[in-house]
């Protein structure tokens, strides 16, 4: 039950030699950042007799680092905490995009770095992912780069109202976007992007978001957990439901372009794809995402080879496996917001006493407004059930 085919079927024999290229347990599989993505990889690594050992600069008790066997805590460019840090791992990930490049340097210079530094540094800053979406001829928002107000005032005449004004580097979320309609003054608009480089964008009156998670592995070959549909709430992912319900037109297209992406950047590991379905039938690429992805959680309990064993598989030099869907899923985010106090935890039972809701909790201790502390799967016979189980299951925990 899945609206799109693994190119990867179970019986096809791998050729890869496992012996001489592939990192197998226990070998130790380094992190680069300690959020829930990387907690979710070092758990599925774990599981299966990896070390792991988890560097990032936040503080010690990190959502990663609490279930890895080494946490090392210290800035990007410290040499002497990534010398040690390499010394103790096999092969290394990332679980963030915005790592300093220097740092995916030194770790390359080193050790095998999985997606490669060249992808990394592509993704993580929106105008060289932009020009390398144009570059491959891969569809997506027409754009222009700008650098002052002269450029802002240009792109805007030649892209028309609306558009969307973005921040090139460390923009997640919605976070550093303006929207620029008819009536806007641009002079103030421009303030808040002043001094640095930013991407106009064309507005896209989308008629649903959707996203493509998938991996590839050393010697090229991928395998997609299929086309989700993703609900946003202020901007953060609230919903996701798989698969999405889309025409087979929009899922050929999706994949495509998904496809595109993982060959234009000879990618390695897991990869998102974000992408705007227009009221024509087009889809457009919004943004790419370098590593696993929030839309893709679901794929750890309605899927045969999740996400984050996709990733160890392909980073590890191994045959990626079967990522075949075989339960409806929507995956609700639980952010810092349904929390009553910032220490007091929600009383879960609504989800702990379904038979078909999974809770995941990321070890965050303080919960804020807007962060992400967890989500959860809610598995159905058919999508409608899933998403009627869901939609109680909200208004029992009080999620807006
Ligand atoms: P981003 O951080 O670029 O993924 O943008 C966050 C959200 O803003 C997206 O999920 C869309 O809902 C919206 N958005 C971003 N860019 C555009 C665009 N060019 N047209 C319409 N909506 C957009």
């Amino acid at each position: 039950m899945t609206n799109a085919m693994p190119d990867l079927m179970p019986e096809t024999p791998s050729t890869f030699d496992i012996r001489h290229s592939s990192f197998i347990p226990p070998a130790t599989i380094g992190i680069l950042g300690g959020g829930q993505l990387g907690r979710m990889l070092a758990l599925e690594a774990r599981r299966c007799g990896y070390r792991v050992a988890v560097y990032t600069d936040e503080r010690p008790g990190c959502p990663a680092g609490q279930v890895a066997e080494i946490e090392i805590n210290a800035a990007y460019d410290d040499k002497s905490a990534l010398a040690r840090f390499l010394s103790e791992v096999d092969v290394v990930t990332a679980e963030f995009e915005n790592i300093p490049d220097l740092c995916l340097q030194a770790v390359e210079a080193v050790k095998p770095l999985r997606p490669s530094r060249k992808a990394i540094h592509t993704t993580q800053h929106r105008e060289r992912e932009k020009l390398f979406l144009r570059e491959q001829g891969i569809a997506c928002a027409e754009f222009r780069i700008i650098e002052d107000l002269a450029g802002l005032e240009k792109a805007v005449s030649e892209l028309g109202c609306p558009c969307v004004i973005k921040t090139a580097a460390f923009g997640y979320d919605g976070k550093g976007q303006c929207k620029v309609n008819a009536d806007t003054d641009l002079t103030s608009a421009w303030q808040a992007f002043e001094g640095h480089h930013a991407v106009v964008e064309q507005w896209v009156p989308f008629v649903c978001e959707i996203s493509v998670v998938g991996a590839r592995s050393v010697d090229g070959r991928m395998a997609v957990n299929g086309v989700v549909e993703n609900q946003h709430a202020h901007h953060i992912l609230d919903l996701s439901i798989a698969p999405a319900c889309v025409e087979t037109a929009i899922v050929d297209q999706a994949l495509a372009l998904w496809e595109a992406v993982a060959i234009g950047l000879d990618y390695v590991g897991t990869m998102a794809v974000e992408l705007f379905v227009t009221a024509e039938g087009k889809v457009l690429v919004n943004e790419i995402a370098p590593r696993p992805h929030n839309s893709g959680h679901y794929t750890i309990d309605a899927c045969l080879t999740n996400q984050f064993q996709q990733q160890l598989r392909a980073i590890c030099g191994l045959s990626l496996g079967d990522p075949t869907q075989h339960t409806p899923a929507v995956m609700i985010n639980l952010l810092g917001d349904v929390w009553p106090e910032e220490k007091v935890h929600p009383d879960w039972s609504p989800v702990l006493n379904h038979p078909r809701a999974k809770l995941h909790l990321y070890g965050k201790a303080e919960a804020r407004a807007k962060r992400k502390m967890g989500h959860i799967t809610v598995l159905g016979d058919t999508l409608e059930e899933a998403l009627e189980t869901a939609a109680s299951i909200k208004l029992a925990l009080g999620v807006a």
